[in-house]
Order: C-alpha cells, then sequence, then structure tokens
C-alpha cells in the first residue's frame, strides 16, 4: 500500500545521535512480531542474561507483553556502554518496533498520515539532523511492509459534523500556538482563552458554518482578551500553586537524567518530596540530583533579576518549536492523550509552556541556561503525553480545576514574567 503522508508546512530536523535518553525510563511495549524476533534471537542461552527477567505483562501492549527494565529504568537491553544488546548482537533491523521508529510519528489525519516527530528525543527537541521529508522512505518502507500499522478515519467518520467542527478546532489552535506575530507566552494565552471561551460556548445546535464563523469570531478576538494578563500578572491562587507545584514534581520523574531514589528508604524520600511540593515555602526538595538546591521563593522571582538569559528568545526556541509542531501536527490532540477533548488536549500543550519555565528556573538556579537545558526540559514535556499520571483523568480534573479557577493564564503569565 502506498502511504498518503504528508508534511506539515515548515520544517522538522532529526538524526540519531546515540544518546541513549529514549533507553531510559520508556515503556517498551511489544507486538507480536516483537515477541517472535526475541524468541528466535535466544536471549536465554546467553550467559549475561541468565536469570534475568527480559519480558513483564503489560495490557496495553499488542502482544501482552513489554521489555523489562534494569533498577534505574533503563531498558533491560542497555549496556552500560549506552549501546542497544539486540542491535550489537542482531542489528537494527531486530529491535522492537517502536525503537527503530522513535523518534518519528504518524498522526491519523482525515486523508493523509502527518509525519512529525516525538520531541521527548533530545536531538529532536533541537531539530538536529536531517529534514523530516529524507526519512520518509523509511516509514513508507515499513507501512509497506505491515511492520508499522496506521488506520485513517473512515470517509463516514469523516462526513460527520463532529469531526468537521474538530478539525476547525485544531486548525485554529495550530494558528493560534504558531503565530509568530506574538511571542510564546502570548500564543498560550490566546490559546487558553480560545480553550475556555469555545468550551463555555453552546455550540452542540450550531451547523458546520456557524461553527466555523463562531471560531473565526473567537480567534480574532482572544489577542485584545489576553491584554488584561499582562497589564496586572498576578501569582496562581494557592490551590492553583499547589496543583501546578505537584505537577511539577511529576514532570521531573520524565526528565532524561533522573534516577528513581532506590535502596529501602526511597518511598520514604518520595513521600517527604512530596509534602515539601505540597507546602511550598522554604528548599524544594531534592527530586533530581542535577538540579541545584534552591527555594520556592527563589522560583517566583521575575527572571530579569534571577536568570535573565531564560527570557531570550534563542533559549526558548526548542520550546517554541515544540509547542508549534505539536499543533501544527494535531499530535497532541489525535496521537497525544487518548480519549480527552481538544479543549482538554489544548490546555494540556498550553500548559507545558509555564511548567517548562519553572523546571527551567529550577534546574538552572544560579547558572546560564543552554538551549541544551531547555531541549532536556521538552524531553520531559513530550513524554508526559504517554505517562499514566499525566495522561489519565486526574490529571484532566487537575486542568479542569485550574482552568475552573482561571488560574491557568495567570500560570503562564507569571513564569514567564
Ligand atoms: S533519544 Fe533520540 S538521539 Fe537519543 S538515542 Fe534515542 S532516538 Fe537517538
Amino acid at each position: 500500500m502506498e502511504l498518503p503522508v504528508i508534511r506539515t508546512a515548515g520544517e522538522e530536523h532529526w538524526d540519531c545521535q546515540s544518546c541513549g535518553v529514549c533507553c531510559r525510563g520508556s515503556l517498551i511495549l511489544l507486538s507480536e512480531q516483537d515477541l517472535h524476533k526475541l524468541r528466535e534471537q535466544q536471549w536465554e542461552n546467553d550467559p549475561e542474561f541468565q536469570g534475568k527477567k527480559l519480558l513483564l505483562r503489560d495490557a496495553r501492549a499488542g502482544s501482552g507483553q513489554r521489555l523489562a527494565q534494569q533498577a534505574d529504568g533503563s531498558c533491560v537491553f542497555l549496556t552500560a556502554a549506552g549501546r542497544c544488546r539486540v542491535h550489537e548482537k542482531f542489528g537494527a533491523e531486530s529491535k522492537p518496533l517502536v525503537c527503530r521508529v522513535f523518534p518519528l510519528q504518524l498522526v491519523p489525519r482525515e486523508k493523509q498520515a502527518i509525519l512529525t516527530l516525538r520531541r521527548a528525543c533530545p536531538s529532536a527537541a533541537l531539530d538536529t539532523g536531517r529534514e523530516l521529508n529524507e526519512h520518509l522512505p523509511e516509514i513508507k518502507r515499513l507501512v509497506a511492509a505491515g511492520e508499522l500499522e496506521i488506520s485513517l478515519p473512515t470517509a463516514e467518520t469523516t462526513a460527520q459534523p463532529a469531526w468537521q467542527q474538530a478539525n476547525r478546532v485544531m486548525a485554529a489552535a495550530a494558528r493560534i500556538f504558531g503565530d509568530e506575530r506574538f511571542p510564546p507566552v502570548r500564543r498560550v494565552v490566546h490559546a487558553l482563552l480560545f480553550a475556555r471561551l469555545l468550551d463555555r460556548a453552546r455550540t452542540s445546535q450550531l451547523d458546520t458554518a456557524k461553527f466555523s464563523e463562531l471560531i473565526t469570531l473567537l480567534e480574532s478576538g482572544v489577542a485584545a482578551e489576553a491584554s488584561s494578563y499582562f497589564s496586572d500578572r498576578r501569582p496562581p491562587s494557592a490551590l492553583g500553586g499547589l496543583l501546578f507545584r505537584l505537577t511539577a514534581a511529576e514532570y521531573v520523574r520524565l526528565h532524561p537524567d533522573y534516577l528513581p531514589p532506590g535502596g529501602v528508604f526511597a518511598r520514604l524520600k518520595l513521600f517527604r518530596a512530596s509534602v515539601r511540593m505540597l507546602r511550598g515555602h522554604g528548599e524544594l526538595p531534592t527530586l533530581h540530583s542535577n538540579f541545584p538546591r534552591t527555594t520556592f521563593a527563589a522560583l517566583n522571582e521575575p527572571l530579569a533579576t534571577t536568570n535573565p538569559a531564560l527570557l531570550s528568545t534563542d533559549i526558548q526556541q526548542p520550546l517554541a518549536r515544540y509547542l508549534a509542531t505539536s499543533a501544527a501536527s494535531y499530535q497532541y490532540a489525535l496521537a497525544g492523550r487518548k480519549h480527552w477533548s481538544i479543549v482538554q488536549s489544548i490546555r494540556a500543550l498550553a500548559l507545558t509552556f509555564p511548567m517548562a519555565m519553572y523546571l527551567l528556573r529550577w534546574a538552572t538556579a544560579g547558572r546560564e541556561p543552554t538551549r541544551d537545558d531547555v531541549a532536556r526540559i521538552v524531553t520531559a514535556l513530550d513524554r508526559g503525553q504517554g505517562f499514566s499520571s499525566l495522561s489519565g483523568p486526574r490529571y484532566r480534573m487537575v486542568l479542569g480545576l485550574l482552568d475552573f479557577q482561571n488560574d491557568l493564564e495567570r500560570i503562564a503569565v507569571w513564569y514567564a514574567r
């Protein structure tokens, strides 16, 4: 089958730099074909893997199994030298499909699939390497060979008003998140306001033409609506601040350099850290060994006084690219969190901006930030899409509460200053 793949406007670049980040902290769900290949490789006869568990049950996988992990969360096949044992011994083709395809991602749209990148890979987050078009032949080959399956919606589905309306909302969100007339924080606030106004509008009785008119109206009005948030920057409410800090603690665990605490007191350490994040005053807990000691108060200071380099457009570029490419490919809504409404997905994507600014304040406290720091935070943000506590009903409720309290825009504006 010839795969109808299109590209979004604009370039995306990637080449693997063999950093091994995707081999740590990722769940590798196996297809039946992957499982078959691994069995043929007979790892049980390899002296290095004697007595080691290679597979774990996982209902989300096509085969019902996933690769086991080492104590530090890295893949069971990752060597001390940072290489993949399957790749070393049998070649790249013998690896599980997700490992071969990552970070390339196909987003099924109306008549084509969009090829884009998961920015959970630091090289992709920095747009390093060949342009995506050069990876297209390999993706097409995998689809033609039946190894990579993608199903496009049927003509009946796409003819339905609900589908057409969803498309209009995602197209508007893509324009808002990618509107280069405004800095990223403005675009984020515009997107949040757009989502809120749409959520509160009574749209169920509107036909497609009226719905389109409404979208145009909302889209054109958000810039004026947003001004008040910037002229009167206020910190989030007490509840909003608390929910935001607890969410930040979840994202820290997805940072590529995160090492889960070990030893008998690991749970106690995590519990103590959560209590400190809940309190939100004094010193931040040591959740990540590479994040320096700093205080909650310091993270609430304006960047102009604490770390002005973080305000630079050049430093923030991987973050702005993450927001714009996620929105342009519709990845955040169609390939990200499953069973979320588009409005909820817009909120989740928008909140990644202040989250990045908060985590960057923390990760680079007392030193100059680099684009690499930003790329590593983007890696954590993108991973959040598949992380149970940031993609399930509890997180949906957190976002709903933040929106109800009018905190989402306040948080975005507060941590961008
Ligand atoms: S995270 Fe990206 S660059 Fe690093 S090994 Fe994986 S695919 Fe390659």
